[in-house]
Formats: C-alpha cells, sequence, structure tokens
C-alpha cells in the first residue's frame, strides 16, 4: 500500500490547502448521513450558499418594486449584466466590453456563427474535431444547412490521433495546413468534454488565422476550470456555459466572447433590441446601432433571476482567484492519478493525457480487466457501485467514467474515499 493511499496524507493535504474553507460555502449533497464526494462539477457545479441571498434579492426587489426595480436602488436590472462583466473578465481573461452574459451555450453559438462563419464560393468549410459535442456539431451542421451548403462537403472533422482517443497539435495543425484555403471557421473546444483533453488555444488561434479562417472557442468544459487568456489567445469568439465549473445552476445563463477587434464590426448579426446601444434603447426608434462590443448581440431584456446566482459564483472566484484555483486543481487531480497508477492500475486506465498542461480537473477513466460477472460493461458496474458508495462521478457512452475533482469545493480526503470505493468494488468482484 502506497503512503498516498492513507486517511494521514489525505489529511495533512487538506489541512494545508489555502483554499479549504470554500468548501464550505457549497451546498453539498447528502449520502447516508454523511456530504457526498461530489465529482461531476463538470456536468453540474455545486451550489454555493451565497446564490439564495442573490435570488431572493430579485425576488423582494420584483414584489417590492415592480418594474421600479429595473431603475432603482442597488441591482437595478436593466444594467444588471454588467454586474457579472468585470468579475468574469478575470475569470476568463478578457476585457470587460469583449464579454457578455446572455442566453445559453448553444444560442450564443448560434448567434456567432451568424456573424463570423461568412462562406464564400472558395471559402465555406467548418472545422471542428471528430467526437464534438452533439450540440455543437448540431449547431454547426444546421448552420452549414442553413447556408445552403452540405455538410458531407463543408464539413472537415480532425480525427483523433493518440492512442486514447485524443488529439495531438500536429494533428490539427495537418488538418488546417491541408485544408487552409478552404476553411471558414475553426470551432474548437477548450477542454473536451469525454476525454477532457485541454488545447493550447493560443496555438489553434495562431494556426486558423494564419490559414486565413476566423477561430471561435467552446468553453464549456474550461471556463472556471483552466485560467484563460481569452484576449491574448486571439479568438473572434468564444462561448460557454455557467452551470458547470462556473456554478451558477441548472440552465444558468451563458457567457459569450467578443474579442474587441470585432467590437464595432458591420459584419451580419441577428440583432434585438438589448443589443441597441443604450442611450437610444428606448427612444424605440426602427435603426439598429449596436452597442460596442460583445454586448451588441444581445437579444432580449436578461433573465434577471437567471443571472443571480452567478453573481454569487463570481464572488467566490474572485476571492479564490484562478491562478490558486489552478495550482490546488493541479494537486488535487494529481493525487487522483497517483492514486490510480500506484494503487488500481489493474482495473483502471487513464484516458486524459499525463501532461498538466493538457488536462483540467477531469479524469476519464475506462475499467480495464474484462467483463463483470453479469456480462454487463465493467465501467457501468463500477460506476453504480460508486453511486451507492456515496461517490458521484459521471459515465458518458460507450465506456467512460469522469471524475472531476474541482479546487472549490472537493477535497484530497474526497479522492481517497474514491480510490477506496473502486478498491472495494474490485475485491468484491
Ligand atoms: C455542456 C455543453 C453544451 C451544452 O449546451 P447548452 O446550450 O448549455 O445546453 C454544449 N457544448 C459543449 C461542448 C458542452 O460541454
Amino acid at each position: 500500500m502506497s503512503e498516498f493511499l492513507t486517511d494521514d496524507y489525505a489529511n495533512a493535504q487538506d489541512a494545508s490547502d489555502p483554499l479549504r474553507h470554500f468548501r464550505s460555502e457549497f451546498h453539498l449533497p447528502q449520502h447516508e448521513g454523511r456530504d457526498q464526494a461530489y465529482f461531476v462539477g463538470n456536468s453540474l457545479g455545486l451550489q454555493p450558499k451565497g446564490a439564495r441571498a442573490h435570488v431572493e434579492e430579485v425576488l423582494d426587489k420584483w414584489a417590492n418594486e415592480a418594474v421600479e426595480g429595473h431603475f432603482t436602488g442597488s441591482a437595478q436590472w436593466m444594467p444588471y449584466h454588467e454586474l457579472v462583466r468585470e468579475p468574469l473578465a478575470k475569470v476568463v481573461g478578457a476585457q470587460p466590453h469583449e464579454l457578455v452574459a446572455m442566453n445559453s451555450l448553444t444560442a450564443n453559438l448560434h448567434l456567432m456563427m451568424v456573424s463570423f462563419y461568412q462562406p464564400t464560393s472558395e471559402r465555406s468549410a467548418i472545422l471542428i474535431e471528430a467526437g464534438s459535442f452533439p450540440s455543437d456539431r448540431y449547431a454547426v451542421e444546421s448552420q452549414l444547412k442553413f447556408r445552403g451548403l452540405s455538410p458531407e462537403s463543408t464539413l472537415i472533422e480532425v480525427a483523433p490521433d493518440e492512442a486514447d482517443g485524443t488529439i495531438s497539435m500536429q494533428a490539427i495543425e495537418r488538418a488546417i495546413t491541408e485544408h487552409g484555403p478552404r476553411i471558414a471557421l475553426v470551432l474548437w473546444p477548450g477542454v473536451q468534454y469525454r476525454t477532457g483533453q485541454a488545447f493550447d488555444l493560443k496555438e489553434v488561434a495562431r494556426l486558423a488565422h494564419a490559414a486565413g479562417a476566423m477561430v471561435g472557442f467552446d468553453l464549456a468544459h474550461a471556463a472556471g476550470n483552466l485560467p484563460l487568456q481569452l484576449h491574448d489567445s486571439g479568438a473572434d469568439f468564444a462561448v460557454w456555459c455557467h452551470y458547470k465549473y462556473m456554478n451558477s445552476g441548472p440552465g444558468a445563463v451563458a457567457g459569450c466572447f467578443v474579442h474587441e477587434r470585432h467590437a464595432n464590426t458591420t459584419r451580419p448579426r441577428f440583432a434585438g433590441w438589448w443589443g441597441n446601444d443604450a442611450s437610444v434603447r428606448f427612444k424605440m426608434g426602427p435603426e439598429f446601432n449596436p452597442t460596442p462590443g460583445a454586448e451588441g448581440w444581445q437579444l432580449s431584456n436578461p433573465p434577471i433571476l437567471g443571472l443571480a446566482p452567478l453573481r454569487a459564483s463570481l464572488d467566490q472566484f474572485g476571492r479564490a482567484t484562478m491562478p490558486a484555483l489552478r495550482a490546488k486543481s493541479e494537486r488535487l487531480t494529481g493525487y487522483l492519478e497517483t492514486l490510480i497508477h500506484e494503487n488500481l492500475s489493474d482495473v483502471l486506465q487513464i484516458v486524459t493525457p499525463s501532461e498538466p498542461s493538457r488536462r483540467g480537473c477531469q479524469l476519464s477513466i475506462r475499467v480495464v480487466g474484462g467483463h463483470g460477472l453479469s456480462g454487463r460493461s465493467p465501467g457501468r458496474s463500477l460506476f453504480e457501485h460508486l453511486a451507492t458508495q456515496g461517490v458521484l462521478g459521471d459515465w458518458r457512452e460507450p465506456d467512460v467514467i469522469r471524475i472531476s475533482p474541482t479546487p472549490l469545493y472537493n477535497t484530497h480526503a474526497d479522492v481517497l474515499r474514491l480510490a477506496r470505493s473502486v478498491q472495494d468494488w474490485r475485491n468484491g468482484r
């Protein structure tokens, strides 16, 4: 047994963790009278206890001030989206005017493609990764069809070229070089949802731009997970959601980044009144003069109740800071990796790259070593066993268990508990 597989080790790590007090700021789901070991922040982040006060503030304001709530008192609804801009800018590494919280991820992806995917007869293709998240793929395919193009000839997919289903930078470079003159848009993830692989976004943007293409990022699994430098990456646009690592609740209002070089673009866009310059918005005239920057893509007055929890979350990110979160995240995920390598390698294989620069907090794991007695998938059997122990990961077909130790609320003790539950399952098989 390795020294790492002990309570002493895990507890000592947790005791010296400078971010340890954040765990108590979250509601942790209970399992048989104790906290769950919740490793599903990649899917739905836990509720910050501060979220309720922000939601109640909106409810109270609505009850007491009704329509006046738009213009009076604190946290007025008219400029409410501006409350999240500056703290969000710190999390994703952007200028505040490059950001807006609006809509949902997929809706924002469509809005961005309307503006930044402008096919011509020579340059009409969109390059994505094979195995991209279904919603992204549907969005891209439907945009191609909407422009009268056929996905068979205009959708280029970069296939995984590494043993574990991950994609090398060389493969991305080869695809961009091979198809360069045809590519209108490169759409790439910050962190791949299934494998947990993180990409060098600045390099992807450089390659795409060198080929004359636009580049957009889907940061659903990267926002709040990795310290991003969106502005410096040079991306034309980026979209993400706030309900995963950003802990802002189911269906939370999403994020959108438009690089400042496009702040005053005359590109086509789908418009709505909330994107109109605030100084003339309520003149209710027929002319649309978009607000410079990302806010010019807003359609509607935002769902204030939906935005409220994001304020609580951003307050936490502001206090914790991304560099400190990342430092803890590397330790925590490294601990999980070590426990697997030293104690569980006969049953678990890690799909996610081992270099910290090529992953966020998530490790994607496959069960190896034959099938269970019932003939069921062994991965599914382990996944279900973990759930009975109050250890929650998630399952992605056909055979991956995703485990995402998040630095705001997970501990080394959680990771140790997971490893022990895997041991119990192995011994009981
Ligand atoms: C979570 C996720 C989505 C979900 O899209 P919504 O519009 O928020 O429902 C889309 N794409 C990726 C890559 C995701 O990880």
